[in-house]
């Protein structure tokens, strides 16, 4: 603001404590709380877990009572693994909602400070600028050339100046698009004139995941399948003369256990908990369905300032008077004009109580360099500010790439104008040489010109200043006929995990690249150190992409790597060209006008810390840390929550598959029924829960960084996963069945028979569970215990079966009988036969 924060106070604690009791938060709707009894009770809400009490409680009447009790029990335990399952996923969907809830910059106690926009009250001082989403109908008193979007509240596309005219009025939802102000909160809340229409926009979307919309509709199908076998199975065992209600029951309780009614929502915990773990990295994801995405990401399209540099700007040199000097030469010289148009032209805010310069300034960290390379302490900046007052500013914006002020001295109204070179160049007429000012003719011009060329070689970012006297006008005419009075260069070094997450990017398939306002030389020295381009003509410029049209501008994108001197209005031309290259893009933003390119994006990403509002709720990820590495890391999530999703979607299928074909394969070739409905009802609840929520937490493949993005379209049976789950579903089921068949040729009992087909067909599945962790390499190459939760999963299931096989009284709920040790063998034989052969040949596929 330019402006001594002394002039507002604000709020104390205790007036905010009283308003807000009196006035209540600062929010349109009251949020639904999810209600937990009712996510329980859907648990129920199923037609086929319907057919299934109805079935038991039919069962209990004619007698089996203990078998009608169990299967209740199962029934609930099931709903209570769903009900954990649905629990976290809103637990974690709630906890992104209040961080992405919005924010307001609030003056109170003398401070500035962000707080989440709920706890606004009536007579706060707020902060506004370009980007922000107005927290709450406010007056502003103060404001220059403050351009406002109302059309949420007027459906008027076309900006409203404020400030002028006496329209000082500024409402909640509305859009600050240029300039910068502070207002007085009027009202909150729903007597806002938003809340009289009560229209929030929910700050988190809760659109479909497409991967769980195309589960969804496999689901039916597979419900209709499960069905038709289902009844074929009950139809045959009452045509062999077995009971009818027996029978009825063995039907639905294989119905069941074959539909994976729980895959949708094993998606949903799968992206939930890798949000949450996203989040550890500092992604905040605000769309679900784009951590999906982020797997298939071709091509990151990053900002450079902040991103991929540290934003930790110094300046290092000075150039004037036709000379460079290091800054440290500068006080020797002594040209006060060009501290004068640096310092004066300049929008950070001072906090004069801190004599420590780097804690007294708030703002952009070009501004604050500019600052900190003249003043080492706050009482001679303060004292040189005082010399004069602002009284006219046009913001920097990134289009125009400068700002200017008008700034007076007694009676003296002085412009001073900063600017990237190009653009103040353009504007002078004259030079100061020494304490001359000479016309700036092409010579000097190109002599200039160089020196900003040679800056920008060393990686150098550039800020040029110039200057008119007797300013009379206020208004963008003051820009013109400049004297041009130096340049300085700016350091900002590249983060040092940035060069390590280009490699990374590039090993996975993925192109990294630069788009920046910054010069073309600027930007090629670092992204050349980076990694991300080696030779120039990988270098596009703004006004190149203009000279181009639609088609010529596609027949170069896949070339280039680093686009510098880009306006926000290049970077939507940008990603739509990528886009139409078959590419999916990840693209950053912050400013106000980078919301529509970050919208566009495959993936939008926007800053958490520079960002401004309208990009953040434009985008589908907020990057906490403003970092180029955390975009890696994203997609590095996305790429491990798809993989998992596929495993478990090919563990649930083919362990369901197996399930139907015992009963199925038994019924066709007329043997007795291999497992009672209790024990179907059992392998269910021992098999499908733990072991495939697991899955879904399972660290990633070593080289899931090194190899390609997998197409957007891609099934998610792509790949081969369809055959591997026919082909290993077939085989469990025949080996169940080839199970319980070899008792009965040993002569064992039914029951023994039974608790082998049993065993086998639960440990088979316990097996193969560890086969699903991956798709390439072999049970001996994967180090079990790098997924404990699937271990422990395991051995719950495992002490499971051993509880109802060994303790008597479940032997008597779910009629099974002691193996012994030669009964173990043939179990293990028939479970680990399949998984021992599929190792060795995947093994041997490698050598
Ligand atoms: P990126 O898009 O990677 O963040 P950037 O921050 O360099 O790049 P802009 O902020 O649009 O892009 O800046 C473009 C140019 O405008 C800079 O190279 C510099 O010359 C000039 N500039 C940047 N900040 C200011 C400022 N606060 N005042 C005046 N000129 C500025």
């Amino acid at each position: 603001m330019g402006k001594e924060k002394d002039d507002y106070r604000g709020l104390t604690n205790a007036e905010v404590e009283k308003s807000l009791k009196e006035n209540g938060p600062n929010v349109l709707k009251n949020k639904k709380k999810v209600s937990y009894i009712k996510i329980f009770l859907e648990q129920f809400n199923d037609f086929i877990i319907w057919v299934l009490i109805a079935a038991t409680v039919l069962s209990a009447f004619i007698g089996e009572k203990a078998d009608a009790i169990t299967i209740i029990i199962i029934v609930v335990m099931n709903a209570i693994l769903g009900f954990i399952q649905e629990y976290r996923t809103e637990k974690s969907l709630e906890a992104l909602k209040n961080l992405a809830a919005p924010t307001a910059k609030v003056i109170r106690n003398d401070e500035i400070k962000v707080i989440n926009a709920e706890f606004l009250v009536p007579k706060d001082l707020i902060i506004l600028e370009s980007g922000d989403r107005i927290p709450a109908d406010c007056e502003l008193i103060e404001g220059n050339n403050l351009l406002v979007d109302e059309s949420l509240l007027t459906g008027e596309s076309v900006g409203v100046e404020k400030g002028v005219n006496g329209n000082k009025s500024v409402f909640m939802g509305t859009i600050v698009l240029r300039g910068k102000g502070t207002a007085k909160v009027v009202k909150t809340g729903m007597k806002t004139e938003m809340g009289k229409i009560a229209n929030m926009l929910d700050s988190i979307e809760s659109e479909k995941s497409p991967l769980k919309q195309k589960l969804a509709a496999l689901g039916k199908v597979m419900v209709f399948v499960c069905i038709v076998i289902c009844i074929l199975v009950t139809l045959m065992g009452i045509l062999r003369g077995q009971n009818k209600y027996e029978m009825f029951l063995l039907g639905v309780s294989l119905a069941v256990a074959a539909i994976p009614e729980g895959m949708a929502a094993i998606v949903t915990v799968a992206l939930a908990l890798g949000v949450s773990r996203m989040l550890k990295r500092n992604a905040l994801i605000r769309k679900l369905p784009a951590v999906e995405t982020l797997g298939c990401t071709s091509i990151i399209c990053s900002d450079k300032t902040g991103t991929l540099t540290q934003n930790n700007m110094t300046v290092e040199k000075i150039y004037f008077n036709d000379c460079i000097v290091n800054i440290e030469e500068f006080e020797a010289k002594n040209l006060e004009l060009i501290k004068k148009a640096l310092v004066y032209c300049n929008d950070c805010a001072y906090d004069f109580k801190q004599n420590n310069i780097e804690k007294a300034l708030m703002g952009d960290p070009t501004e604050t360099a500019l600052i900190k390379a003249f003043f080492k302490d706050t009482k001679s900046l303060k004292e040189f500010l005082n010399k004069g007052k602002r009284i006219f500013d046009i913001p920097f914006d990134s289009n125009r790439k400068m700002m200017s002020v008008v700034f007076q001295e007694g009676n003296k109204k002085t412009s001073y104008v900063k600017g990237a070179p190009e653009r103040i160049i353009e504007r002078c007429k004259y030079i100061l040489m020494g304490k001359e000012i000479l016309p700036f003719d092409y010579e000097i011009k190109r002599r200039v010109i160089k020196q900003v060329e040679n800056m920008s070689y060393n990686a150098l970012r550039c800020i040029a200043a110039a200057y008119t006297e007797n300013t009379t006008t206020m208004g963008e005419n003051i820009e013109q006929n400049l004297i041009f009075i130096g340049i300085a260069g700016m350091k900002d070094p590249p983060r040092p995990e940035a060069k390590d997450a280009v490699i990374k990017c590039k090993m996975a398939g993925i192109r990294p690249v630069m788009i920046t306002g910054d010069h073309k030389n600027t930007a090629f020295a670092i992204a050349k150190e980076l990694g991300i381009c080696k030779s120039e003509e990988e270098v596009m410029v703004g006004e190149d992409i203009d000279s181009l049209s639609e088609k010529e501008l596609l027949s170069e994108i896949n070339k280039l790597s680093v686009f510098a001197r880009v306006s926000p209005k290049h970077k939507l031309r940008i990603v739509k060209a990528f886009k139409k290259k078959n590419n999916i893009v990840a693209m950053t933003g912050d400013g106000v006008n980078d919301a529509p390119a970050v919208k566009e994006a495959d993936i939008g990403v926007s800053m958490g810390i520079s960002g401004t509002d309208v990009t953040k709720e434009a985008s589908s990820m907020i990057l906490l840390d403003d970092n180029f590495a955390t975009i890696v890391s994203a997609v590095e999530e996305g790429r491990t929550i798809y993989d998992n999703i596929r495993k478990f979607i090919r563990y649930l299928l083919s362990c369901n598959l197996g399930e139907v074909l015992t009963m199925f394969l038994a019924s066709i070739f007329y043997l007795d029924t291999p497992l009672l409905p209790i024990q179907i009802l059992f392998v269910n609840l021992a098999t499908d829960g733990l072991p495939a929520i697991a899955l879904g937490v399972d660290p990633p493949d070593k080289d899931i960084m090194q190899i390609k993005p997998r197409s957007k379209g891609e099934s998610v049976f792509a790949r081969g996963l369809r055959e591997k789950i026919l082909l290993r579903g077939s085989l469990i089921g025949i080996c169940t069945v080839l199970a319980f068949l070899s008792g009965k040729y040993y002569g064992m009992s039914l029951e023994t028979c039974r608790t082998i087909a049993l065993c086998t067909l639960v440990m088979s599945q316990l097996m193969h569970v560890f086969e699903c962790r991956s798709e390439k390499h072999s049970i001996f190459e994967i180090n079990i215990l790098t997924n404990p939760y699937l271990v422990g999963a395991v051995l719950v299931s495992v002490s499971m079966l051993l509880t109802i096989i060994y303790f008597p009284f479940m032997q008597t709920v779910f009629h099974t009988v002691p193996l012994d040790l030669g009964q173990w063998i043939l179990v293990l034989f028939f479970s680990g036969t399949i998984s021992f052969i599929n190792s060795i040949y995947l093994f041997l596929r490698k050598r």
